[in-house]
């Protein structure tokens, strides 16, 4: 069976937790699209880890970890994450990566300052060459991780892509030489050239023999490039639609799409937020949740639940269930909202426009009553106090799509699943 895991967000979602969780019954955990500047943060036996790159199914000792064609890996960051989970005592023989996958490579950062720079109003890239290593693939000026098996042809290719890139982007040779493109490369194809393969055979063999595989999105379709806030998104597509281009997989395989949320809104950095609150209430939610970014440390902006990115995210990704992440978060509260609907120029919206108007538009809240009780550990969906009960009820209602998971902690057994 094939099971997609996407973020029904900005990205956050505690995607992280639910993959760790489902995770247990997959054969396969693939990565399908982004690279390591998100981060899930995952917390279980052996500690504590914030992932970049490896699928968090890296901790379960029967699962293999693939990392799809549509994912771009910077060598030299994937080495350390491997080597801090080897020294974790964790196997990382079970990782494969697509000999398709593009390289970010070093001059790919420093495009990332160099346009950012350049830049009137700031994207908030993480700078880590991402969005460059996507444009380079589009521009086919990308290299392949295959690409690593012919070390001289590899140094050929680089330096001519180096060079080239030079020449388009002026200045960008005070960033570093050839030297500093080159020899991190070089130094990191000796760790990952084992690891890298055709992934292709080896989804289809799983197909044939009835795996379950596990498709693991980064960020969210708020962050989508084709449908979340544009220009403040990733330069790839987390939605459910590309687990078919960046695994390689036809869309007739997947049966189960698993759209992950949280009880509430957060987002990091720049573009739209319609419901993000600059008050208290945003201020509770940040500090309870500790909404920091994984990787970056950057505080996140908190808000109410925002049901028209929930809606529009049931249509494009076609979730078959949610999980609801972080509900133990709004204890405390006496009244809690959600944003049943935007209002942009006197109509009333469903679903979020595209991003340029999107700034304009205004939340319709409708309020629902708050509990007091801690829900940490409740185990079963009959333990949460009725309010929280009426606040899962009234997201499936207005969604369409059953909450089948109920995450009340950061914790494996904190996950209330629901029949
Ligand atoms: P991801 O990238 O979507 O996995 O999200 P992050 O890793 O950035 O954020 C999830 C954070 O929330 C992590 O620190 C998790 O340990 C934590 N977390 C996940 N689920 C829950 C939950 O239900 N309650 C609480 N309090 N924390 C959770």
């Amino acid at each position: 069976m094939f099971h997609a895991v996407v973020g029904a967000q900005y990205g956050d979602e505690g995607k992280g937790k639910m993959v760790d969780y489902l995770a247990e019954e997959a054969d396969i955990v693939v990565r399908y699209q982004g690279g390591g500047n998100a981060g899930h943060t995952i917390v279980n036996a052996y500690g504590k880890f914030a992932l970049h790159l490896v699928p968090s199914g890296i901790f379960h000792p029967h699962t293999l970890c693939v990392l799809g064609a549509g994912v771009v890996v910077n060598p030299p960051k994937l080495v350390e994450e491997l080597t801090s989970l080897a020294e974790a005592g964790i196997d990382t023989r079970r990782i494969v990566i697509s000999d398709r996958a593009h390289m970010v490579l070093p001059y790919h950062i420093w495009q990332d300052q160099w346009e950012e720079e350049a830049r009137s109003k700031k994207v908030g890239t993480t700078l880590q060459g991402i969005g460059p290593a996507y444009q380079d693939k589009v521009g086919r000026f990308g290299i392949q991780m295959g690409e690593m098996r012919d070390v001289a042809r590899l140094k050929e290719r680089v330096r001519a892509a180096f060079e080239a890139k030079c020449r388009r982007l002026p200045g960008l040779e005070r960033y570093g030489t050839w030297a500093d493109v080159w020899e991190p490369i070089a130094a990191a194809r000796d760790v990952l050239l084992p690891y890298i393969t055709d992934t292709t055979p080896l989804l289809y063999e799983a197909a044939k023999a009835n795996k379950h595989v596990l498709f693991e999105g980064q960020l969210g379709i708020m962050r989508d490039l084709d449908w979340g806030v544009y220009p403040f998104v990733t330069s790839s597509n987390p939605i459910a639609g590309a687990v078919c281009s960046g695994a390689g997989v036809p869309p007739t395989q997947i049966e189960r799409i698993t759209g992950i949320t949280k009880a509430y809104t957060t987002a990091v950095g720049e573009g739209p937020f319609p419901t993000e609150l600059h008050d208290e209430y945003g201020a509770f939610l940040r500090d309870r949740g500790h909404e920091y970014g994984a990787t970056t440390g950057r505080p996140r902006g908190c808000g109410w639940l925002d049901l028209p990115a929930l809606r529009y995210g049931a249509w494009i990704n076609g979730y078959t269930e949610l999980a609801l992440m972080k509900l133990d978060v709004l204890s405390g509260l006496d009244e809690i909202r959600v944003a049943v609907a935007y209002e942009l120029d006197g109509h009333r919206l469903d679903w979020p426009p595209a991003a340029y108007d999107m700034e304009r538009a205004k939340p319709v809240y409708h309020a629902l009553p708050g509990w007091q009780e801690d829900i940490s550990d409740c185990r079963t969906f009959d333990d949460l106090p009725s309010a929280a009960r009426q606040y899962v009820a009234f997201i499936e209602e207005q969604v369409g799509v059953s909450i089948r998971y109920v995450s009340v902690g950061p914790s494996r057994e904190q996950t209330i699943v629901r029949g």
